[in-house]
């Protein structure tokens, strides 16, 4: 068999969502009072976990921590579903330190990144046992006060940035010459400053740098490491011993949304890895990985209905309840981030059979940008018919905006029952009404007038 462990082909992904959205129909995943939801695939969410974890395993023997970047799906049973699946976590914030001990990942599979780390958040990770990367030298400084006391401290590591470039996206890019995350390599006295870091604390144990994310190349990508691994080189020649034992090499793989294709695959990165940076795999540094987007985008899909149905300058216009304030990145920046509409009939069947119409899928905000996809060729949309927008498991429907107070809408997770159907389990249920009136100051109406 030509496929390895983890691959999902095309085909069967097309297979397993048209089912789903079939069985969520049937099932009255959507209503009026819902009229849109987002589902998760669960064994698709394991597959890609597989696909990480034997994709490392094929190229070193080195222990290796795949890490979930939380903030690219921030729901704790997608966390718990990832830790039983052998990865941890990599968190950034107190919130997201508490899902990921909400899903139960321990300590010891939690690593804490963050820019902007105070002194609470430093001693709460320290005091847990998590890992932590301090992002420059002035944070190094804070943990000198913090460190010596906590005996048995966890594994500390400094962020830094090589300063390779920037991808396709600047936004998303960064390790380019100004980027605001570690220290800066390439800047005068910056270097010979971190080696230096290192030889005054012995308990630096680590190195990190997480290039960029969708939009970065992977040759690009794997310069990045290079140049982390060279300076953990360099440093332990310099200290005389193996100080740095672990180097986080961060995550950003990209991701493929034109097609249902795993494209570029974990595997293709490795093997890039392990041209580019022998040593690296070697088995003298034990490895950390911070993946999300690539772990969680193929996998999600958001539904909803068609309300109404219109012409407006010639142009038809199908306007739906899937829009900004779910798909925020394809709104505001619908170059960089284009998704694939899939048009359903009311009963959830694909349409088919009737010739494409160039078409507009706007949202329901009341904001003209709110469109999820502008003169797109589609079969013709009718009110009632079913949109869904795949790939969006990572950094959309869980990072919900509050854009004209619309909801956030429920999550489920499916999977294939063994006689063949469908089974939904709800991941996280929609925001009421009330909870939005009350998340919006609904508590003290007098506030400002009293
Ligand atoms: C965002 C982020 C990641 C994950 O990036 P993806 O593109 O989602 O893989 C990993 N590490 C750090 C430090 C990050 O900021």
């Amino acid at each position: 068999m030509a496929t390895s462990l983890g691959t999902t082909s095309p085909n069967r992904r097309e297979h397993a969502r048209d089912r789903a959205v079939r069985a969520a129909v049937a099932q009255g995943l959507l209503s009026a009072e819902e009229p849109v939801a987002a589902l998760l695939d669960t064994a698709g969410i394991r597959a890609s976990a597989a696909a990480l974890t034997s994709a490392f395993a094929a190229v070193t023997d080195a222990p290796v921590l795949h890490a979930f970047a939380v903030k690219a799906a921030p729901l704790v049973p997608v966390l718990r579903l990832l830790y039983e699946a052998g990865l941890g976590a990599e968190v950034a914030s107190p919130g997201e330190l508490a899902l990921a001990r909400a899903a139960g990942v321990p300590p010891s599979r939690t690593v804490l990144d963050s820019p902007a780390k105070t002194h609470a958040e430093l001693r709460q990770a320290l005091g847990l046992g998590i890992a932590v990367n301090a992002d420059n030298l002035q944070e190094l400084a804070r943990l000198d006060g913090l460190l010596p006391s906590a005996a048995g401290a966890p594994p500390v590591g400094l962020r830094v940035n090589p300063q390779v470039g920037a991808g396709a996206i600047g936004a998303m890019s960064t390790a380019t010459a100004t980027s605001k995350f570690g220290v800066a390599l390439r800047d005068d006295g910056a270097r010979e400053a971190v080696v230096q870091a290192y030889l005054d604390r012995p308990w630096l144990t680590r190195l990190h740098t997480h290039t960029g994310s969708q939009g970065v190349p992977l040759p690009l990508m794997a310069e990045g490491v290079r140049a982390a691994y060279a300076l953990a080189e360099e440093i332990n020649d310099r200290a005389g011993r193996r100080q740095i034992d672990t180097l986080d090499i961060g995550g950003g793989l990209p991701v493929n949304f034109a097609s249902d294709e795993d494209t570029p695959t974990y595997a293709a990165y490795a093997g890039l890895l392990a041209a580019t940076v022998p040593g690296l795999f070697d088995g003298r540094y034990a490895l950390v990985t911070e993946f999300g987007r690539s772990l969680l985008a193929k996998h999600g899909t958001v539904l909803a209905r068609v309300e109404y149905t219109k012409t407006s300058g010639g142009r038809p216009i199908a306007v739906t309840h899937a829009g900004v304030q779910l798909a925020v990145r394809t709104v505001y920046a619908p170059g960089s981030w284009p998704l694939r509409i899939l048009a359903y009939d009311a009963e959830g069947r694909p349409r088919a059979g009737e010739p494409a119409v160039v078409q507009d899928v706007a949202g329901p905000a009341c904001f003209a940008g709110d469109l999820l996809a502008t003169g797109r060729a589609l079969p013709p949309l009718r009110p009632g018919d079913v949109v869904a927008v795949p790939d969006t498991g990572a950094y959309y429907f869980a990072h919900h905006y509050a854009y004209n107070s619309l909801p956030r809408p429920a999550v489920y997770g499916f999977t294939r029952a063994a006689e063949g159907g469908t089974v939904f389990s709800l991941v996280r249920r929609a925001q009421t009404l009330d909870e939005i009136v009350a998340e919006s100051g609904g508590g003290r109406p007098d506030a400002l007038t009293a």
